[in-house]
């Protein structure tokens, strides 16, 4: 008897999620096309493709295969060298283009202060969403407050929230971040309980600790590379929150209904223990794609700038892009006419 119901309500645990995920499935604002956005902050690509390769990135390597799965090696971060557009390889110019679509030559970041930036005119990918279908769900998480203090509420109009659930882990500064993977859990698990438990049109994940493993603040022999086996493992941590957020996805009472597209990347890679520079190891960095409808050819075969990410999340869900999304950009003031005597 104890056991029965000990039983029930292990089985209670398990169903109670699930009923209340009696997703609509299709009946969704983008008949069941949803999106699916993870990051992980500063994870160079060598080191990645050497996770998958020793077996300790089996969630990303998974994804990345098949008839349904890629990785592009051939993605970049840091704009265009010599052009307008270049940009430093850190996480504010970086996340700001991963999440809006454009360069710094629109949206203004140049580091992690913000100062300058243009996000009202140039917005977070999910405002578009909002403004698109009033009634959409949209969802992010991040320990890394920036991403929402900065990027998403300077994306806001006034007081007009777009995002349905802003979950955000504060990492304590006073700490040096040392506990950036709990807080990563603490990101997975919010993730995990909107994924089970609401109709999510997108959401956007962000895990900060591989990139503090590169800068040594969590371990002091931190360096961004492959050879660094600390460096991997913390990529193999994220890479198993990847596995729990795929495999509630896929547990959706109406999955087989919906059609998720899930982008995978980084704002950037990393050189010794920093970053910064438009050295390849800095700017080179990877997108794992899945999905059923992924432009391959271009993907696998052409370079795909960081900003590429957020036009192909809107053709995926139907949204055609507005002229005034990306104005011109600014151009300087002109020189002062002289004072007409
Ligand atoms: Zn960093």
């Amino acid at each position: 008897m104890k056991h029965r119901s000990l039983l029930l309500s292990l089985l209670s645990l398990v169903v109670a999620p699930a009923l209340l995920a009696q997703g609509p499935g299709k009946q969704s604002s983008f008949a069941g096309k949803r999106v699916l956005f993870i990051g992980i902050d500063g994870c160079r690509a060598d080191a990645v493709t050497a996770a998958m390769a020793r077996g300790m990135a089996p969630q990303m390597k998974g994804l990345s295969e098949g008839e349904n799965g890629l990785i592009s090696l051939k993605c970049y971060a840091g704009g265009e060298i010599g052009t307008p557009t270049y940009q430093p390889t850190v996480s504010g110019p970086g996340w700001t283009s991963l999440l809006t679509g454009v360069w710094i030559n629109q949206h203004g970041v140049k580091d992690n202060r913000f100062i300058g930036g243009r996000l009202q005119a140039y917005a977070h990918f999910m405002r578009r969403i909002k403004e698109t279908q009033p009634k959409s769900f949209c969802a992010s998480f991040a320990d890394w407050p920036p991403i929402h203090d900065y990027i998403a509420d300077g994306s806001r109009v006034g007081d007009k929230e777009f995002l349905d659930v802003k979950f955000t882990a504060v990492p304590d500064a006073k700490r040096h971040f040392i506990d950036n993977p709990e807080k990563d859990i603490e990101v997975r698990d919010a993730a995990l309980k909107t994924l089970r438990e609401q109709n999510p049109d997108a959401l956007f994940v962000y895990f900060g600790s591989v990139d503090e493993f590169g800068h040594g603040a969590i371990d002091e022999r931190g360096s961004f590379s492959p050879e660094n086996v600390i460096y991997l493992n913390a990529i193999s941590h994220v890479d198993s929150h990847i596995g729990e957020l795929i495999r509630a996805m896929r547990a959706r009472p109406q999955f087989a209904e919906e059609d998720w597209l899930v982008f995978i990347t980084t704002d950037h890679g990393g050189r010794g223990n920093a970053h910064g520079g438009d050295s390849d190891m800095e700017r080179n960095i990877w997108l794992i794609a899945n999905g059923t409808h992924l432009p391959r050819e271009r993907l696998l075969h052409a370079p795909v700038p960081q900003t590429a990410l957020v036009p192909m999340i809107y053709k995926h869900l139907g949204i055609s892009q507005k002229p005034e999304w990306t104005p011109e950009p600014p151009k300087p003031p002109p020189a002062a006419e002289p004072t007409k005597q």
